[in-house]
């Protein structure tokens, strides 16, 4: 832990000394920025681990540097948590679909931002690991690429190929929530005819076949769907 470095970005100096201060007490390498200019030279001269970035930031606000990180090869892969206020659901919306990994809603308790932290990087970590996961399980549900199959408490659950693809994309990153968007271009390749709407039906008929298991599928008002992680 001691080698995990994270950038945190905030022009709030009482949040940032705050978050600091629990951020080091944890172990992590912090180092700090104040504006997006600062934060793109940092992250451009020595990638941390991990980015900490608030969207309401003075000229380059955080969606702007978000974008700036994923479309460079050199920095896409670095996780970025959005730091964000009360209803800015469009923002998280639009961090999400450029790439940011998950977010937390100020005010938020330092321990609901370090399960999220260590969550977000088990999963870059295992996005490392060589060869596609064929196998995905999160909670008590399972899904086998290979086969083909997708089984909840141990039961085959029985699923269109839709169903099939959606219940895979929420399983392979538990905790991560999903946009609308990301779900439509994930199981329909991006064909534009389907709506939110159709979405949010997929979800309904994915939950009723998983039965109690369909309760770990979770709506995020104004955002989109995640796996819940146990
Ligand atoms: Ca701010």
């Amino acid at each position: 832990m001691a080698d995990t470095s994270i950038l945190l970005v905030e022009d709030e100096r009482d949040l940032l000394e705050l978050l600091k201060y629990n951020l080091d007490r944890e172990g992590y390498a912090v180092r700090t920025a104040e504006t997006g200019e600062e934060a793109l030279k940092q992250v451009r001269s020595d990638p941390p681990d991990l980015i900490l970035l608030d969207l309401m930031l003075p000229a380059m606000d955080g969606l702007e540097v978000c974008r700036s990180l994923k479309s460079r090869d050199a920095t896409a892969d670095v996780p970025v948590i959005m730091l964000t206020a009360k209803g800015e659901e469009s923002d998280i919306v639009r961090g999400l679909e450029l790439g940011a990994d998950d977010y937390v809603t100020k005010p938020f308790s330092p321990r609901v931002l370090m399960a999220r932290i260590q969550a977000v990087l088990r999963r870059a970590e295992a996005m490392t690991v060589p060869g596609p996961t064929r196998v995905h399980e999160a909670g008590r549900v399972h899904v086998d690429l290979d086969r083909h199959e997708a089984s909840a408490d141990g039961q085959a659950v029985d699923l269109t190929a839709t169903e099939f693809k959606l219940l895979t994309l929420l399983v392979s990153k538990p905790g991560r929530v999903f946009t609308r968007q990301q779900i439509i271009e994930s199981i329909h390749e991006g064909f534009a005819a389907v709506t939110d709407r159709s979405v949010d039906v997929q979800v309904v008929a994915l939950r009723r076949k998983l039965g109690h298991a369909g309760k770990s599928i979770e709506t995020i008002r104004g955002v989109g769907y995640r796996f819940r992680e146990d």
